[in-house]
């Protein structure tokens, strides 16, 4: 290991970088860490670097002993240049506290689940789709450039283009550290866009979406814009989802979720495979306790709220079901690819696909069965025509899906019951603070009429 760390520093001080970011993400799904000058790079590997385990958010250490004190090992298959910022590179490390892995380190606990597939031979891979605002701060307030919401905002030329530069910079970023960006649109909101870059297997797909994040806050900083994720920034726009586009390979790199060639084997007619229905059945059957996982803010349930008049045009799911190409529903089939719509930008990647291989791997224990595919618009449907299917809604606040989380024994035991121990009291004081504050609303409602 010692020539392994010298090899790195060889090639790393011939790129002149001079400090490594040991970056770790928190169990909100912040990026966290320290920077260690690159002569330095053994100690993050062994013991790892040292943090002060109770000033992370959901560790739930002590402030003294042995166990205070919170060790980020680094993953060194994870160390590369940060482009957008000469002189620095990254790796990504995993906790210990103790002289274990801790338990309740969000890239431990989507390890353990990786895992669980690795030892059937199994590969999940997962492509996220980050959708998010680049917005500026005009004399305090914040918006898109114009300003104005346009109508029928998706793929708009003129907003796309106003942002080259951040894009490109973006891009050459992703690139150089393997990202592979394939494409970029301006979303269905005025200031949203979307970025693509290629899928990788769970573990490289959280910590590429960590980079992602990092990369794009960091350049539109040097930009002058602000960059965002939160999930729904202004009540008449449509939000951003971080949509997961999943498939298992097996140990030879075969898909095994069916074939786009032979459709007949799949007397739904989707050319999925039984395995591939039993993991999304998975999916289905724990929607609400994955919705804590996926939308883990107040803010989150804004996006996914149905019923609203902007449903029709938000894209966004509010019933638990799947179909063909179906953006209506929670799950799409598109190309032997379940594309899983709940995650949103607040979402923690490590948490979210942890829950999904549980919830997966559950649905293919048990042999679980999703039913038919809902190949109508949901977001048409009277409310007797979603009951009269079993249509059931997702959560629609924060504390409804906290509690749904708490009681999936599955989830709890996969997943660990100390980690949904601290994500569960978090989201749920979380949940009050926001139901105790009287917000502006109210006061123009009630102040005056009662
Ligand atoms: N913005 C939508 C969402 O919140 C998704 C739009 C799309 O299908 O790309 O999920
Ligand atoms: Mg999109
Ligand atoms: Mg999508």
């Amino acid at each position: 290991i010692a020539a392994e760390i010298a090899d790195h520093q060889a090639r790393l001080t011939g790129d002149n970088i001079k400090f490594v970011f040991a970056q770790f993400t928190d169990i909100h799904g912040a990026a966290k860490g320290k920077l260690i000058p690159l002569t330095h790079l053994d100690d993050i590997v062994y013991p790892g670097a040292g943090f002060s385990g109770p000033s992370i958010w959901g560790t739930g250490l002590p402030r003294t002993g042995v166990r205070s004190e919170y060790y980020g090992r680094a993953d060194l298959s994870t160390l590369q240049s940060m482009p957008w910022l000469p002189g620095y590179a990254r790796v990504v490390l995993d906790g210990h506290v103790a002289g274990q892995p801790f338990t309740v380190c969000p890239r431990q606990i989507l390890r353990k689940q990786v895992a669980r597939l690795a030892a059937r031979g199994w590969t999940l891979n997962a492509g996220l789709e980050p959708e998010f605002f680049l917005l500026q701060d005009k004399d305090g307030k914040i918006d898109s450039e114009s300003g104005d919401t346009l109508d029928k905002p998706s793929y708009d030329t003129k907003s796309l283009l106003r942002r080259t530069s951040f894009l490109e910079k973006l891009t050459a970023s992703l690139d150089a550290c393997g990202l592979g960006v394939f494409q970029i649109d301006h979303e269905d909101a005025s200031g949203q866009f979307e970025v693509n870059y290629k899928y990788a297997d769970a573990l490289k797909a959280a910590d590429n979406f960590m980079l992602f994040k990092m990369a794009a806050h960091h350049i539109a900083e040097q930009e002058g814009l602000i960059f965002t994720m939160m999930p729904k920034p202004f009540a008449d726009r449509p939000g951003s989802g971080l949509h997961f586009h999943l498939s298992i390979a097996d140990a030879d790199g075969k898909l095994i979720f069916g074939s786009a060639q032979d459709k007949s084997t799949d007397e739904r007619g989707l050319g999925l495979s039984t395995i591939a229905y039993q993991f999304m059945a998975g999916l289905l059957e724990h929607a609400p306790a994955l919705t804590a996982l996926c939308a883990p803010t107040v803010n989150s349930y804004k996006r996914l709220m149905c019923g609203q008049s902007l449903s029709g045009t938000s894209w966004a799911p509010a019933f638990i079901g799947f179909g063909d190409n179906n953006r209506t529903t929670v799950a799409r089939v598109v190309y032997q690819r379940i594309e899983w719509r709940l995650p949103d930008s607040s979402a923690n990647p490590y948490l979210a696909l942890a829950g999904v291989i549980a919830a997966g791997l559950d649905g293919i224990e048990r042999a679980l069965d999703p039913g038919q595919p809902v190949n109508r618009d949901i977001y048409e449907m009277t409310a007797a025509e979603r009951d009269e299917l079993g249509l059931q809604i997702l959560p629609q606040n924060l504390g409804v899906a906290a509690e749904a989380l708490k009681r999936d024994e599955v989830l709890a035991h996969a997943l660990g019951e100390d980690f949904v121990h601290q994500f569960v009291n978090l989201k749920s004081a979380e949940w009050l603070e926001y139901s105790q504050h009287v917000s502006s609303w109210e006061s123009a409602r009630y102040m005056k009429q009662f």
